[in-house]
């Protein structure tokens, strides 16, 4: 089970992630993008936090709405829409809710990955998020298939996800700005993949702090 207090508690925790990372997420882009993918999660996870205390006491599916909102109104370049997009299929998947089971949960990551995936139209070894999302969706199904509880689910998508980040270095970017760069987007680790591993891995750290 994942509480609504958990879903904030993780939202605050990924801001958090970010804002320390920004700077590695911001060279990480100057190497294949425009050396701002930092700055624009910083500022828009910033201004989704902001408005937290405004869905304090709503059902999970008002608090992703509310921070889908404001990354799409705030963050400029791919990732805006596309973060945007993930929190508003994620928001739609778990509607009313105020706790998550292990197959809420997985519909909510299934739900964001098809958003990003119709938005942005990239496929698997396109060195995008998707890498990233994709392969964590699939460990997250399995584990919950063969009932495992939702932090066990979780350490095996934040795993998966980890390895798909790796993958990306190798990969030759096929969308996005990277993509102008050729076969010299190799060598890199995608941005976005990055900040999207930071994602799943600060809800595992929040999933793991509340079990004793
Ligand atoms: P921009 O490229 O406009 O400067 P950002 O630097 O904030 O935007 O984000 C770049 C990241 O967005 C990339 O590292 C990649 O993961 C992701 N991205 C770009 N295009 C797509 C796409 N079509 N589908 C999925 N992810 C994408
Ligand atoms: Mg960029």
């Amino acid at each position: 089970m994942v509480s609504q207090a958990q879903i904030l508690q993780w939202l605050q925790a990924y801001a958090t992630e970010i804002e320390e990372n920004k700077a590695y997420l911001t060279e990480l882009d100057a190497a294949i993008g425009d050396a701002d993918h930092g700055i624009n999660m910083d500022r828009g996870f910033k201004k989704a936090i902001a408005q937290l205390p405004t869905v304090a006491d709503k059902d999970i599916g008002s608090i992703l709405k509310t921070v889908s909102m404001t990354l799409i109104s705030s963050i400029g370049g791919a990732s805006g829409p596309l973060y945007g997009t993930w929190f508003l299929r994620a928001s739609t998947a778990v509607a009313l809710k105020h706790e998550l089971t292990e197959k809420d949960l997985l519909e909510l990551l299934q739900a964001g990955l098809d958003g990003v995936l119709q938005r942005g139209k990239a496929q698997l070894g396109d060195k995008t998020m998707v890498d990233v999302l994709s392969p964590a969706v699939a460990a997250f199904r399995q584990a919950v298939g063969e009932n495992q509880a939702t932090v066990e689910a979780m350490q095996q998508a934040v795993a998966a996800a980890q390895r798909g980040l790796e993958e990306t270095i190798p990969m030759q970017a096929k969308k996005g700005r990277a993509s102008y760069l050729g076969e010299r987007s190799i060598g890199h680790q995608d941005p976005g993949g990055t900040s999207t591993y930071f994602m799943l891995k600060s809800l595992l750290a929040i999933l793991e702090s509340s079990v004793e």
